[in-house]
């Protein structure tokens, strides 16, 4: 093996200036040009770290002691903050989140996808950035004789016993609570990993936030629940107001949560949310947009770009469930929507149905598949909306918007560093990209959204 040429050696101790923050919300300090990454600590203090590893370019430290702090910190609200893993950025405020989250935007923007003219606006903040997920799941285990139900310890399987957790809705903290104590009073054991024994492996809440309906998902190595029936009244007593509580069985040993079975134990196969003023069925293993209230925020900036008449033909590219093909498909004349996942294209149909909508057509494919394959059946989009994952548009697909030559390309994206690589290439092929607008839909953790809107 190659040395590694480091101007530090494990284990030194030194005194460092924080001077940048990463993706993932870890500290830059830089000795002789050499990065080393410090969770815990915040651009502009300084500070005392201990060197714990050393890569070619770069290397690890951890933060022993802080001198000197910025007004960005604060203490982090939530008590596992440092041992859970979940949320990178609670030690700063939201506002230093926020501007954080846009310098990493205009950064891509400027260095990858060469537009320093383009404007990149604030970021559009949460009023209230807490308690925004509707979807909670949890592992359960047993710790010194109590059976627990939490999150894994970070980069381990011990689990963490957790009574609340902020960023959930306060009724996913609840059923969390209440299916544990209610399976443990009726002799139901948690799913011990190393032996590939015991019974509850997972619990999982679903919540509509403009419905108030909640769904309670126990995921279980046996097809029989013991004491099935007391279970359920267990449940239901103790959460008053759930709406549907669901089995899914996972008899096998590995890290996926769910199995193939699912069955409804009591009450609704789903729940309803709504996004605008478009109604969505969830069920237990429905795909859905964990933030309903910033989903609405990105997608309504989405069709605010598309600037529909009602005489547009839409492409939605990396569909999903339809979110946003039915949220623009009462502003235009057609919306076809392309996803991989056949159940997510079953959910779409379904979800058109439920909402009365005609004109949006669905079905499951590679994007750069079907799309190619629409264009030679004469579909002609004026716009087209793509929302992939996070490695971005494939080349293929790119290429097929050049030749199809909409006369829009709404970019939604999770990942800044694809979306600057990929307005390069659209830009390339004669696109101009006219703004761009960051969503913040994780609040607490480095994730950034952003919608970007191009013209021929
Ligand atoms: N717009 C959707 C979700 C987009 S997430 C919503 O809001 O509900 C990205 C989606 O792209 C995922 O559903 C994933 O299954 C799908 N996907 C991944 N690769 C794909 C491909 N090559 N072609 C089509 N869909 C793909």
């Amino acid at each position: 093996m190659a040395k590694i040429q480091a101007p530090v050696k494990i284990k030194d101790v030194l005194y460092v200036t924080f001077t940048d923050l990463t993706h993932e919300g870890k500290a830059v300090a830089k000795v002789e040009g050499y990065p080393l990454f410090v969770e815990g600590a915040l651009p502009d203090e300084t500070g005392e770290i201990e060197v714990t590893k050393l890569n070619k370019g770069y290397g690890f430290a951890k933060l022993i002691r802080l001198d000197q702090i910025v007004p960005e910190r604060v203490v982090p609200p939530c008590s596992v903050y440092d041992e859970c893993g979940g949320c990178q950025l609670q030690h700063m405020t939201y506002e230093g989140q926020l501007k954080m989250k846009y310098n990493q935007v205009r950064n891509v923007i400027d260095r990858i996808a060469k537009l320093p003219d383009v404007p990149v606006h604030p970021v559009l903040g949460m009023e209230d950035p807490w308690r925004y997920r509707n979807k909670a799941q949890v592992p359960v285990g047993m710790n010194s004789g109590h059976i627990v139900a939490g999150f894994y310890k970070k980069r381990s399987h011990d689990i963490i016993d957790m009574t609340e957790c902020l960023i959930q809705h306060e009724q996913s903290d609840n059923i969390i609570q209440k299916v544990k104590d209610v399976c443990a009073a009726n002799g139901v054991m948690p799913y011990d990993e190393q032996r590939h024994k015991g019974v509850l492996r997972h619990v999982m809440a679903r919540i509509g936030y403009t419905t108030g309906e909640m769904m309670a998902v126990l995921v279980t190595r046996t097809a029989e629940l013991p004491n099935k029936e007391a279970i359920i009244k267990g449940i239901r007593d103790a959460i008053p107001g759930i709406t549907s509580i669901v089995q899914n069985v996972n008899p096998d040993k590995t890290n996926v949560i769910f199995g193939n079975q699912t069955r409804t134990l009591w009450g609704e196969d789903v729940i309803y949310d709504l996004i605008g003023d478009v109604k969505f069925a969830i069920s237990a293993r429905s795909f859905y947009q964990v933030n309903p209230v910033q989903t609405e925020v990105l997608y309504g900036k989405a069709l605010e770009f598309a600037g529909l008449t009602g005489d547009e033909v839409v492409i939605d590219a990396y569909c999903g469930i339809g979110t946003i093909s039915l949220f623009l498909a009462k502003k235009a004349k057609e919306v076809y929507g392309v996803e991989i996942v056949p159940q997510a294209i079953e959910d779409a149909k379904k979800n058109a149905a439920l909402n009365g909508i005609t004109n949006a057509q669905f079905q499951a494919g590679k994007a750069e598949e079907v799309i190619p394959a629409w264009y030679k059946q004469g579909i002609r989009p004026d716009v087209i909306v793509v929302d992939p994952p996070r490695k971005g548009c494939d080349d293929a697909l790119l290429q097929t918007i050049l030749e199809m030559k909409p006369k829009k390309v709404v970019y939604v994206s999770c990942n800044p560093g694809t979306l600057a690589r990929d307005l390069r290439v659209l830009e390339d092929g004669g696109y101009k990209t006219c703004e761009v607008q960051p969503v913040d839909m994780f609040p607490q953790t480095t994730h950034v959204e952003a919608v970007a809107v191009l013209t021929l």
